[in-house]
Parts: C-alpha cells; sequence; structure tokens
C-alpha cells in the first residue's frame, strides 16, 4: 500500500511542496518500497535510527532530521543529512555548525518555532530566534545554512486553530525574510503540516509537509 499511498498524497500536493515521508521506526524494507516507487526524501526522528537506515539503503536518498536534537548525538548525522528541521537553540546551532566544520560540510538547517498550545513541544519563539540571528556567534558560523522555519501544530481537531498556528508559522517566516533574509534565496522553506493537517498547511503556505503514518500506517508506539 506504501506506492498507492505516496501516489494518493502526492496527486494532492501542488508540485512545488516537497513530500518528507517520514519513516521513524519503520524498517528499511518499507523505506526501499517507497523509494522503488520513486519517493527520494526521508525523515527521521533518532539520530542512531537514522545512521543505521543510511548505511544500508542507496546513497541518493536525502535524510531530513525532524525530531529534538541532543547536541551529543549531532555527530551520528552530520556526515549525510540533508536538512535539518529541528533547530531550536543557539547551542544546538553552534553544535551542528562545529561538527559540520569537522566534515567540511555546509548543513541547511530550519529553525523551529513553538506554534502550538501545549507546552511541550520544543521550538524558539521570535524573541529567542531574533537573539540568535542578531549574535556574533551566529555570524561567525560558516558552516550552517539556515533555509527557513518549522513547526507542528497543536494536537487537535479543531482545524481553527490548527490553521491560527500555521498562519502564525508563515508570518514569522514572512518577518523573519524581510528582517534577515532578503537577499538570500535559499531562506524559503516553511516545513509544516503531517499526517492529520497537511492540507490545511498547504492552504497556510507549507513548501515541505512531514506526512508518516498516512504513508506507513500507524506506528507501533506513540511518538
Ligand atoms: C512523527 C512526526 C511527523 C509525522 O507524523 P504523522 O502524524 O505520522 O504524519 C511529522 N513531524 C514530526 C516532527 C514528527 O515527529
Amino acid at each position: 500500500m506504501i506506492k498507492e499511498n505516496l501516489q494518493k498524497i502526492k496527486a494532492t500536493l501542488p508540485e512545488s511542496v516537497t513530500l518528507v515521508a517520514v519513516s521513524k521506526t519503520k524498517p528499511v524494507s518499507d523505506i526501499q518500497e517507497a523509494y522503488d516507487a520513486g519517493h527520494r526524501a526521508f525523515g527521521e526522528n533518532y539520530p542512531q535510527e537514522m545512521r543505521d537506515k543510511h548505511e544500508v539503503l542507496p546513497q541518493d536518498i536525502q535524510w531530513h532530521f525532524i525530531g529534538h536534537l541532543q547536541t551529543n548525538k549531532i555527530k551520528y548525522i552530520i556526515p549525510f543529512v540533508t536538512l535539518i528541521h529541528s533547530i531550536d537553540s543557539a547551542n544546538l546551532l553552534e553544535a551542528v555548525n562545529k561538527e559540520a566544520k569537522k566534515h567540511d560540510r555546509v548543513v541547511d538547517c530550519l529553525l523551529q518555532f513553538h506554534i502550538a498550545m501545549e507546552e511541550t513541544k520544543f521550538g524558539l519563539d521570535m524573541d529567542e530566534a531574533r537573539q540568535l540571528l542578531d549574535s556574533e556567534a551566529f555570524k561567525a558560523m560558516e558552516n550552517v545554512r539556515i533555509c527557513g522555519v518549522m513547526g507542528m501544530a497543536t494536537f487537535t481537531n479543531d482545524e481553527v486553530e490548527v490553521r491560527k498556528e500555521f498562519k502564525h508559522l508563515k508570518d514569522i517566516f514572512d518577518t523573519l525574510k524581510t528582517d534577515y533574509f532578503a537577499d538570500q534565496p535559499q531562506f524559503k522553506e516553511i516545513s509544516m503540516g503531517m499526517s492529520e493537517d497537511y492540507p490545511i498547511a498547504v492552504e497556510e503556505g507549507a513548501t515541505m509537509v512531514r506526512v508518516g503514518s498516512k504513508i506507513f500506517g500507524a506506528r507501533n508506539y506513540n511518538i
């Protein structure tokens, strides 16, 4: 069913929107099936799991890291990661920059914002983002490139609330674009929307959606 699910979702997405297939906790055989159907962009939440999958799967897969990243685990993903969606502190960005330098890479990153009502979701607020982007430390980082923003909406059936949160992230993107990245074409990504809410996210300006269970089926445990 993976191939059919991918086709169904892609048929509903504008050409310009990237579908990141979230394969966390799913076996490599599932990823291979999606790959054989022509899909290349996959999202993972756990550094070691992503590294292990990267080792055994085709090398032209684009690996998106979307989970909370601890600084001591950055090393597992830096050699090959395509995009880190979840930069939620200046410290983390600094540590990514340092590790990327060791590998002589410039690693693309998104700033994760806290847009949900839940207290538990990670992410920056606007003040923290400005502090980061204004800092001398940031200006000195040569091995990371900020390509946009990411956020997760509240887990709720309330479509009005979810839409409001996606609009908020789009506003954050527009403000940062104007204030910090006006002359930087790589700052263009808005990563928002999951299985239950990606159509709303696309309507509100998402350029990347992260869809797991709608492609691979429900996960065995809730994470
Ligand atoms: C697990 C996860 C997803 C995908 O969730 P689904 O509801 O299965 O589509 C997307 N984004 C993040 C950050 C996740 O952790």
